[in-house]
C-alpha cells in the first residue's frame, strides 16, 4: 500500500500491539477498519455512512476548508476519502473510505484521537461517580424521611392510646 498523501510504500509496524501501516516520510498512518477500534478500545460505529454523511453535513463545526479541499485517495480501492471529525468534537480530523477498508491519520493524529477518548472515558468516570455520589445522598433523605415518618407514626400511635 501506499502513503496517501505522499505516495511512498507504508512500512508495517506495530503499534500498541495492533500492526498498522506507517509511512516514514510523513508519519501517517492507515488503519485497517477495526484498528483504530482496537487501539484506543473503542468501537468504531461513529464510521458508519449515515453518521459520516451527517458529520459532514454539519461540517462547519469540526472539518477545516483545507481537509475538505484535499483529497486523499483509499489505498486499498483508490475511492476518494472523507474528512470527519473524530466523534464530533475532538478537533481531530481524520479521512476515512466510503467502502470501509479503513482510515487514514496524519502524523501525530492518532495521539490525539486517543488522548481525546481518554478524556472521554476519564468524564465518564467523574460522572459515574457524581452520580454515585447523588443516589447515595438520595438513600441518605430517604433513610431519614423513613426514621421521621416512623417516629411520627409512633407518636400518633402513642397520642391516638391516650
Ligand atoms: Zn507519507
Ligand atoms: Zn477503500
Amino acid at each position: 500500500m501506499k502513503c496517501v498523501r505522499c505516495q511512498q510504500q507504508l512500512s508495517r509496524v506495530v503499534y500498541e500491539e495492533v500492526e498498522i501501516d506507517k509511512c516514514v516520510s510523513c508519519g501517517g498512518i492507515w488503519l485497517d477498519d477495526g484498528e483504530l477500534a482496537k487501539i484506543v478500545g473503542a468501537t468504531i460505529e461513529i464510521f458508519s455512512q449515515s453518521l459520516i454523511t451527517k458529520t459532514l453535513n454539519t461540517v462547519s463545526k469540526g472539518v477545516p476548508q483545507s481537509e475538505k479541499d484535499s483529497v486523499e485517495r483509499c489505498p486499498k480501492c483508490s475511492q476518494e476519502m472523507k474528512a470527519l471529525n473524530y466523534a464530533y468534537q475532538s478537533g481531530v480530523v481524520i479521512d476515512s473510505c466510503p467502502n470501509s477498508h479503513g482510515i487514514w491519520v496524519d502524523s501525530g493524529e492518532l495521539e490525539k484521537v486517543q488522548i481525546f477518548k481518554e478524556s472521554q472515558d476519564r468524564d465518564l468516570e467523574k460522572n459515574r461517580e457524581d452520580l454515585h455520589k447523588l443516589a447515595r445522598n438520595a438513600n441518605h433523605a430517604a433513610e431519614s424521611d423513613l426514621k421521621s415518618t416512623g417516629l411520627l407514626s409512633i407518636l400518633i400511635d402513642f397520642l391516638g392510646k391516650l
